[in-house]
């Protein structure tokens, strides 16, 4: 029997990558429908707290290179598409010890890239960025093709431009089931069901829910922290002045953006995340030891900010247990797929990898980025 196709291809998770996805999806012709629980923008998953930090010297590897490039011309992209500024190119600092792993990692990186980046001593930084108090053996190393992202404005403009070439975004429909039925794959939500070539799992915190049982072993949802602090100067701190960062002081490592109010700064701190057992139960507010960890460490090495925030959240991103996320057919041969587990890093190079993903499913091969595939861990 022949069974009847609702659209080519079914994205689930109209979040990041689920946008990214349907925007790409439609720029090839793909009809497409999406999924989405909540409705795309919103800040109960990965997305919110106004920016995310684009860097191009990348300590997390080379590997990341060839999609890092095609991340900023997709982000152009989407700029001229939708009419919106989404990517700050501010520059930016990687903060550490000369000695230390971190600035190794991103020297290191950013040569096999061929990334061009400038060593700053620590007396080179302390003068050009004196809202860093740099310990005596720190330096930075000065991307220039560094900045931010606005994160909501940007879901917001991909998932508009894929419903303006016809893909159906559903919004406030919490998917429930996907089935492999081996021709086809069926997305049931409530009493609904839809049929589609092949669908793309791209819920986030939520994927493992959606896969088969042993993917809840290979994903981990985190807590990730985000506060916002007052410049006691805030023209010190406009994007022209003060790029976004990633610090390792120690065993302390953070990163922050400038400010986009004129008020005050975003700093969050990552090795602080935790896991959580369910993201739809996450403490959004810090607590109190927390609040007292955070001031400590603003006071110390940000001392142009009042070291009390004015504002705090907390957010989700589904982990890995390597940091790498998963992008690839589930098995062998399924017309399942995943994108997820992006581990704190996704955001800057969701929309190229949402043109690999695309392209794949388009022609019907399997995704090319080996590095990312569920392979690798000997899962399929
Ligand atoms: C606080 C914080 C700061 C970060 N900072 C940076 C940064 O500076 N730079 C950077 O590159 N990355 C950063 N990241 C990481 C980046 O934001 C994430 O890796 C990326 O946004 C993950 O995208 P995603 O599409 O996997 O998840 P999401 O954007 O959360 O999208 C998943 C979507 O799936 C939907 N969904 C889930 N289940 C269902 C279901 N059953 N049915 C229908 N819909 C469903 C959810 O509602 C959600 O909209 C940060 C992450 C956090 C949390």
């Amino acid at each position: 029997m022949t069974v009847t196709l609702d659209a080519e291809v079914a994205v689930i998770g109209v979040g990041t990558v689920g946008s990214m996805l349907m925007w790409q999806l439609g720029t090839r012709g793909v009809s497409a429908i999406g999924f989405e629980r909540h409705a795309p923008g919103h800040d109960r998953g990965a997305v919110g707290g106004e920016t995310r930090l684009f860097r191009m010297a990348y300590a997390e590897g080379p590997q990341y290179a060839h999609l890092l490039r095609s991340a900023l011309n997709c982000w152009r992209e989407l700029e001229r598409e939708s009419g919106t500024e989404l990517l700050v190119q501010c520059g930016g600092l990687a903060i550490g010890s000369a000695a230390g792993r971190h600035v190794g990692q991103v020297l290191a990186s950013a040569a096999a890239a061929d990334v061009p980046v400038e060593l700053l001593n620590h007396d080179q930084a302390a003068q050009r960025y004196p809202q860093h108090r740099l310990l005596d053996d720190e330096v930075a190393v000065l991307d220039t093709q560094a900045g931010f992202l606005r994160c909501e404005p940007a879901v917001l403009a991909a998932t508009a431009l894929a419903e303006q070439r016809g893909a159906a975004v559903l919004r406030y429909t919490d998917v429930d089931t996907v089935l492999d039925n081996g021709d086809h794959i069926e997305i049931r939500a409530k009493d609904a069901a839809w049929r589609v070539r092949e669908a793309v799992v791209c819920a986030g915190s939520w994927t493992d829910r959606l896969l088969p049982t042993g993917w809840d072993r290979l994903l981990q949802p985190r807590r990730v922290r985000l506060s916002w602090f007052a410049a006691r100067d805030p023209a010190m701190y406009t994007p022209d002045r003060f790029p976004i960062f990633i610090r390792q002081t120690g065993r302390r490592h953070f990163y922050g953006a400038p400010s986009i109010d004129g008020i005050s700064i975003k700093v969050a701190g990552l090795t602080t995340s935790h896991a959580v057992d369910d993201p739809d139960r996450i403490e959004r507010r810090h607590s109190q030891e927390e609040l007292v960890a955070e001031s400590a460490m603003v006071r110390d090495l940000l001392p142009g900010l009042h070291p009390d925030p004015v504002r705090t959240d907390a957010l989700t991103d589904m982990f890995t247990a390597d940091g790498t996320p998963f992008v690839g057919r589930i098995a062998a041969g399924s017309r399942l797929r995943i994108a997820s587990g992006f581990s704190g890093h996704g955001f800057k190079y969701a929309p190229a990898l949402a043109a690999v993903v695309a392209e794949s499913v388009a022609s019907g091969t399997d995704t090319p980025l080996a590095f990312m595939s569920p392979i690798r861990l000997g899962r399929i």
